[in-house]
């Protein structure tokens, strides 16, 4: 029997994950990538289970957060080298209430410790008497990651921006038809924005620092992480709006990232070296679409932490269902 055709649209991390797990499962996957604004490009993304300021932790966080770990262990084995740091990542916490919050939160299965401040693995400011450290957390390149799924699963990669698709085709601008048993859609903001849907989006801005400032990543508010080169200061948060727009940086949205910054630790010394842009998507859409085919988008800001695991059962739905169509 052949294997299944699978064509992905959109080459971001949901994407590849998509088609890393496809071609593991024995199908050809065809991935069709317009290479334009991708969020998954950023230059050093936290792998951080526990997000926001509430302690609050996706019930598929931990095994989503081994998962891409093991993924890079894969790759290495490969000969593709992602630059990263699974060195844990540290919430340092300005007081007790917000503690509390945090410590009801926090599942029992999650390894974690609480730290005073001389025992933090890097210096913080002063104002900061309790910080949370998560070992199994840490950062990697996003971009090279991405890439790297990419070139192991060996998927055919098409650069153009698909202007249509069903069940199974895919038009590209120009033209051109390609046919699969399965269409997966992981088009992510911009792909939204193109074809006009109005779920709610996110730009933010990173600055790229020409040295590292901390030892590990730390977030709370702005993180601050190593990167390939230097590190990076992440991340301004724009309003949220009804579909993608060219990311811009106000002057607001950056004396509130430095001023962030500054509290969690002493930047003197580093200088900016860059800034990278990016637009995320909210609302979870995983698993069968309404128009027939498949979807993987609106990972939020956990691209990396549950975009492997949730391609991994996309990938699996969709094999499983070519599998019962071939059988009938
Ligand atoms: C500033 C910032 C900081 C972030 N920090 C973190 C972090 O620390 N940790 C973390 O886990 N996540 C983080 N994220 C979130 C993470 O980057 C995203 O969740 C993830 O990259 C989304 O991946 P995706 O594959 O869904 O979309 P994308 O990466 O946007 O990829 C979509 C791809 O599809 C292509 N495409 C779209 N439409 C079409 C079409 N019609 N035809 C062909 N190609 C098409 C696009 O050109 C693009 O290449 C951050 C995001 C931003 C913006």
């Amino acid at each position: 029997m052949t294997a299944p055709h699978v064509v992905v649209v959109g080459g971001g991390v949901a994407g590849a994950a998509v088609a890393y797990f496809a071609v593991q499962g024995g199908a050809q996957v065809t991935v069709v990538d317009a290479g334009q604004h991708a969020a998954s490009g950023v230059p050093s993304a936290l792998i951080n289970p526990v997000r926001g300021q509430s302690g609050r932790v996706d019930p598929q966080g931990l095994e989503g957060l081994r998962l891409t770990w093991a993924l890079v262990g894969r790759l290495r084995e490969a000969g593709v080298d992602i630059p990263h740091g699974q060195s844990g990542v540290l919430r340092p916490v300005p007081d007790g209430h917000t503690r509390g919050k945090f410590e009801r939160n926090l599942p029992v299965d999650l390894p974690h410790a609480w730290l005073a401040p001389g025992d933090f693995p890097t210096p913080l400011g002063p104002g900061w008497p309790h910080a949370l450290w998560l070992p199994e957390g840490g950062w990697l390149d996003g971009a090279a990651f991405t890439v790297g799924l990419l070139n192991v699963a060996r998927a055919e990669v098409v650069r153009a921006r698909a202007t249509k698709w069903d069940a199974h085709s895919v038009t590209l601008e120009g033209g051109e038809v390609l046919h699969g048993d399965a269409v997966v859609w992981c088009g992510g903001a911009v792909g939204a924005g193109w074809t006009g849907m109005t779920q709610t989006v996110r730009a933010g801005t990173l600055l790229t620092l020409n040295r590292a400032v901390t030892q590990v990543a730390v977030s709370f508010g702005a993180y601050l992480a190593p990167a390939a080169r230097g590190s990076v200061l992440g991340a301004t948060f724009e309003a949220p709006t009804p579909g993608w727009r060219e990311p811009a940086l106000p002057l607001s949205s950056l004396c509130w990232l430095l001023g962030k910054a500054d509290a969690l630790t002493d930047l003197s010394g580093a200088q900016v070296a860059g800034r990278w842009s990016g637009t995320r998507l909210s609302g979870l859409q995983v698993g069968r679409a309404e128009w027939g085919g498949w979807q993987l988008s609106g990972l939020g800001s956990k691209g990396f932490l549950l975009g492997p695991l949730l391609g991994r059962h996309v990938a699996g739905d969709v094999l499983r269902t070519c599998g019962e169509a071939r059988s009938v």
